[in-house]
């Protein structure tokens, strides 16, 4: 039995980035470049009209007579004079030599004239060429991990591909003679099966959809011939429940049959004991305990640091906030604890049913306290680091 920290440097060490390749920025939320990305053009590729308005040439003049129009999408590089000024719209080209925009707000219009009511300082409502990025300018860094409104920056200087990390293609295998799929009467003896669907999620939140679910009673041929697949065809592989010491748990005998590598079996914890982590060539996989309460901790501990190593990330450690906890705790354990809890800007509150067999106050809660194994006595106001769960 190994402690949480040696277990997650084991995760870190042997989970490896998946290769890079060429997407459609259209495609690309969520993943993370694998190169930095240069501006191919200025942005704005010319000199823009910032409002709906009046372009003129800033001096003395106070009444314009108005000579001409740039609509947005249009080009003219009209000339004019001190005392001219064009019609122009947001978005329009700016012609050369015309310094300063005033919106239609703030001027007075009589038979083709405009007469200034509000001067704008010079250079007001001018979005300057490259005002934003310059042609060569960097973009994106390396290691970026693409949100909405990089896909947008991207698409808006034309570019229509990068190189990013793949992302992971996830087996999940739900191993149990009760399990029954929701949405037909229960039977006697039987449960509903809810561990794929919360998996399922917790993935699709981190931009996985790649995700196939498997199912398998408890018997070890079985087992083995559907692990063998996922093995096969899957980055990462998650099987829930089968790998703790009752008879008819036959997931680790079914994982080292396959040939796959024990990198770690039992943690010092609780709730998720049994927890297995391993690999086969490229693959890798986690046995994860079926309690539902389980399985989920060990997914937002172990499984998202080894998935984002896997994507590119830079940064895979789980973050931690330091709260101060409510009320006084004794931890006597020698276990590393999870605390199913609720935390707000200054404190944290262990909630009432921490079974690893429930999701009730999982379902409540927004974040896991860690206690370390070695430390018996929490006193009440003491902080205490609280692991935020926001997938
Ligand atoms: P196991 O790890 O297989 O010994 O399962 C531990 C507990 O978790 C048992 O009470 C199981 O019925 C329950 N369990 C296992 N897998 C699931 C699942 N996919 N959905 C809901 N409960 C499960
Ligand atoms: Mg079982």
């Amino acid at each position: 039995m190994i402690q949480v920290e040696e277990a997650l440097s084991i995760i870190e060490q042997n989970s490896y980035k998946l290769p890079v390749r060429k997407l459609k920025v259209s495609k690309s939320l969520d993943y993370v470049l694998a190169e930095a990305v240069y501006a191919p053009i200025d942005m704005p590729p010319f000199r823009q009209s910032a409002m709906d308005g009046y372009a003129f040439i800033y001096g003395d003049a106070k009444k314009f007579e108005v000579v001409n129009k740039s609509k947005a999408g249009s080009y003219s590089n009209v000339k004019i004079k001190e005392n001219q000024a064009i019609r122009i719209f947001t978005g329009a080209y700016i012609p050369d030599g015309l310094d300063t925009v005033v919106m239609q707000e703030h001027v007075a219009v009589l038979n083709g004239k405009i007469e200034i009511k509000q001067f704008p300082n010079k250079f007001a409502n001018v979005r300057d060429k490259g005002e934003q990025i310059k042609k060569d300018e960097l973009v994106l860094d390396k290691n970026t991990v693409i949100n909405t409104a990089a896909i947008g920056f991207l698409t808006c200087l034309g570019i229509t591909e990068i190189l990013v990390y793949s992302k992971p293609n996830v087996a999940i295998l739900v191993t149990g003679n009760e399990l029954i799929k929701p949405g037909k009467k229960l039977p006697k003896g039987k449960i509903y099966e809810s561990n794929s669907v919360m998996l399922e999620v917790a993935l699709q939140k981190i931009g996985i959809t790649k995700v196939k679910v498997f199912s398998v009673k408890d018997s070890l041929i079985a087992t083995k011939k559907i692990l063998k697949e996922c093995l096969l065809k899957f980055d990462v592989v998650l099987v829930s429940g089968g790998i703790s010491v009752g008879d008819y748990d036959f997931v680790k005998e079914a994982l080292l049959s396959n040939g796959v590598e024990e990198l770690f079996y039992k943690v010092n914890q609780k709730p998720g004991k049994p927890l297995f982590f391993g690999k086969k060539k490229e693959a890798l996989v986690f046995g994860l305990p079926g309690n539902p309460a389980s399985t989920l901790s060990s997914f937002y501990i172990y499984v998202l640091p080894a998935l984002r190593k896997r994507m590119g990330f830079e940064s895979i450690h789980l973050q931690k906030i330091q709260r101060e906890i409510e009320t006084d705790f004794i931890n006597n354990s020698g276990k590393t604890l999870f605390l199913k809890a609720l935390y707000n800007d200054q404190n944290v509150r262990v909630l009432e049913s921490q079974s690893s067999a429930m999701l009730n106050t999982f379902a409540v809660a927004n974040g896991l306290i860690c206690l370390p194994f070695n430390k018996v006595q929490y006193n009440k106001g003491e902080k205490v680091d609280v692991i935020p769960f926001n997938v």
